[in-house]
């Protein structure tokens, strides 16, 4: 989408710091990290937010789930753990409006999140 800065990310249109890209999604590390290690993973294509997931498109969550994988044996996180989540419309969080996957690794992560 035109004026969507995470489709501007995804197609290189604004430089950041890419550590995962294929064909339908992208990941790149967090502008403001919350963890010592935080990167969105995001599809290529524009989905604003997870309600916007249905039958014709739920597959690229279990590829995102499988890229967090990954990605976690490369930064060498498969063991001690990461937190993959999503913030969904207003009271969910959601600032950016193009679905995206917060992974948060290599601190403890506090439960509940504030
Ligand atoms: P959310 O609040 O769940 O929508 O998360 C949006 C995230 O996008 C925040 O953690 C921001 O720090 C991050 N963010 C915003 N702009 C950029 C950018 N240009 N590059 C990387 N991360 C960004």
């Amino acid at each position: 989408m035109a004026d969507c800065i995470f489709c501007k990310i995804a197609n290189g249109e604004i430089p950041s710091q890419f550590v995962y890209e294929d064909d339908k999604c992208v990941a790149f590390r967090d502008i403001e990290p919350q963890a010592p290690f935080h990167v969105l993973i995001i599809p290529k294509e524009h989905i604003v937010s997870a309600m916007e997931i249905d039958e014709t498109n739920s597959s690229i969550v279990g590829h995102i789930f499988t890229v967090a994988a990954k990605i976690a044996r490369e930064e060498g996180i498969d063991k001690t753990g990461f937190r993959l989540v999503n913030n969904c419309g207003k009271d969910g969080g959601q600032t950016v409006g193009h679905m995206h996957f917060h992974m948060l690794a290599k601190r403890n992560l506090q439960w509940p999140p504030g």
